[in-house]
């Protein structure tokens, strides 16, 4: 521990007021019981602690083991997985590939059309949720949970009724979250935004007691303590970057007059958030705009590239109040339909409807809680299996594709590969390997799905010891 670890308090003891914050920060735990957010025993949650993923450290989203496969496949266009073993006797009704959110309602929906059917899910990582991850921590003998992809039900309201049913299938009513999620968490301990200049780009490690970036819809942070021009004048910045800055964070009034008010949304949609600053508002500061770059994040593009719209509204870079879209994401439903875990409880109340015996308990309250057995997955004889550390890398018809009664696939556990029979199966795994799994596509769907590139962006959970009054910094 250095100097700056101790100026953070990073040598002082875990308190009650210890806080995860994600990537876009919010911590909902009015679906706890009271205290239990921070106070459950370790053992509470593992049933099956020996094969407990979710008390797994280090890389998860794509952890090693998960994507070696997918990669031969994709880069080395592997083809010959060696000796193909049969895995299972029956025929599957439904093999499902992925058991991300999508792979999992879509699982849900065939059972609840055909309540006998036979469903095997596949999925390489070693946890079900796909991007829905849960993350827990033992710390102290005390267990926390947090999200380690996915964090929201965003804007439930404008789902469509399809999505609607399955929440309601599964238990969730969403107006639970207006008692359970604590909106006043952050006030009330006077958390606010920060924004931390790092030495390696500043010549400085520096955090001013600011955001850059205006997350009130996401998550209504405390007031910060300075102003805006004490803010920028504590900002290891040049002169010119400085007064750029304090221009577009002061800026008000619609300044985009060429574009009619109603047209600017589309507007902003189509040029990049770069163009808007120089075009319309004069930046042309490159210290500033590298700085504004550094806070892109999960847009996981660069300032040249991204819609001007999406990573102002969304993200909350600085620049929206200069249009006639000033104060929009007042109109959204709030940022309040947050389970602890984020939306890992949405595939858990999935997996737990469809195999029962796998966590106790019926409801959206208790699944927050509920002690999840994996070794419980898979078992023979269950109507619904979810196969883990499974990827699948063919898919292909019996016989002529338009007159095959079943399909075969193919997937890769540790060394060996093996072979599925199936009535149907559903891709709901990444977009641009269905080309490589699925041969017999049309040429023009192959070319359509190979298009999906996936960017990294890597999201941390850390464990902090907050004594500075800081609820979400942005690390530039
Ligand atoms: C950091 C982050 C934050 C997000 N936050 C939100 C949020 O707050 N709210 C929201 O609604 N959405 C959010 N999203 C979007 C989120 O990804 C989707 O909402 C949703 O979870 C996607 O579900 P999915 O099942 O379609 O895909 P995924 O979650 O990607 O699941 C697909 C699964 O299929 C597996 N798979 C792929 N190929 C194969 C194969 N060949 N064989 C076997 N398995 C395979 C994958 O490994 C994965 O487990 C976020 C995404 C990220 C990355």
């Amino acid at each position: 521990m250095d100097k700056t670890d101790r100026r953070l308090g990073m040598q002082q003891a875990i308190s009650r007021r210890d806080f995860i914050n994600g990537v876009a920060a919010a911590t909902a735990s009015g679906l706890v019981p009271g205290t239990a957010f921070a106070n459950l025993p370790v053992t509470a949650s593992a049933a099956s602690a020996g094969n407990y993923p979710p008390l797994q450290s280090g890389l998860r989203g794509s952890h090693r083991g998960s994507f070696e496969v997918a990669h031969q496949l994709m880069w080395a266009g592997r083809q010959d997985w060696g000796r193909i073993d049969t895995a299972d006797a029956e025929v599957y009704d439904l093999v499902v590939v992925g058991a991300g959110i999508s792979g999992l309602a879509s699982a849900h929906t065939f059972k609840k059309q055909y309540p006998g059917a036979r469903v095997l899910i596949l999925d390489n990582h070693d946890d079900f949720g796909g991007h829905a991850k849960r993350n827990e921590f033992a710390i102290k003998g005390k267990t926390v949970i947090g999200y380690g992809g996915a964090q929201a039900l965003e804007n439930p309201g404008e789902y469509s009724a399809f999505s609607k049913q399955i929440l309601s299938d599964i238990g969730v009513d969403t107006s639970r979250f207006n008692t359970a999620y604590d909106r006043e968490f952050f006030r009330r301990h006077r958390l606010c935004g920060a924004t931390f200049f790092a030495e390696s780009r500043f010549g400085t490690n520096h955090l001013v007691r600011y955001p850059l970036m205006d997350y009130t819809w996401f998550v209504p942070f405390a007031q910060p303590p300075l102003s805006t021009k004490e803010a920028v004048q504590q900002m290891p910045l040049g002169q010119s970057a400085r007064r750029e800055l304090l221009m577009l964070l002061e800026i008000k009034g619609d300044h985009l007059t060429e574009v009619p008010a109603a047209e600017q949304q589309d507007y902003l949609s189509r040029i990049s958030y770069r163009d808007f600053l120089e075009r319309h508002l004069g930046v042309h500061d490159k210290e500033l705009l590298s700085v504004l770059q550094g806070l892109t994040c999960d847009e996981a593009v660069s300032i040249e590239v991204v819609p001007a719209l999406n990573i102002m509204v969304y993200l909350g870079l600085p620049g929206l109040n200069a249009t006639a879209l000033a104060g929009i994401n007042a109109t959204r439903e709030p940022y309040i339909y947050h389970f602890p875990d984020g939306n890992a409880s949405i595939a858990r109340l999935l997996v737990r409807k469809m195999i029962p015996r796998v966590a106790p308990g019926s409801t959206m309250d208790d699944i927050v809680l509920a002690p999840f057995d994996y070794s419980r997955l898979d078992e023979r004889g269950s109507d619904v299996r979810i196969r883990l550390n499974s990827t699948v890398v063919r898919a292909v018809h019996n016989g002529d594709p338009q007159s095959a009664k079943d399909v075969s696939i193919t997937y890769v556990r540790g060394e060996q590969a093996f072979k599925v029979t199936a009535r149907s199966c559903v891709m709901a795994g990444y977009n641009a390997m269905i080309p490589r799994i699925c041969p017999e596509l049309p040429e023009k769907q192959k070319a359509a799905l190979a298009l999906a590139v996936k960017c990294p962006i890597l999201s941390i959970t850390h464990m902090l010891s907050n004594k500075a009054g800081i609820a979400r910094v942005q690390f530039d």
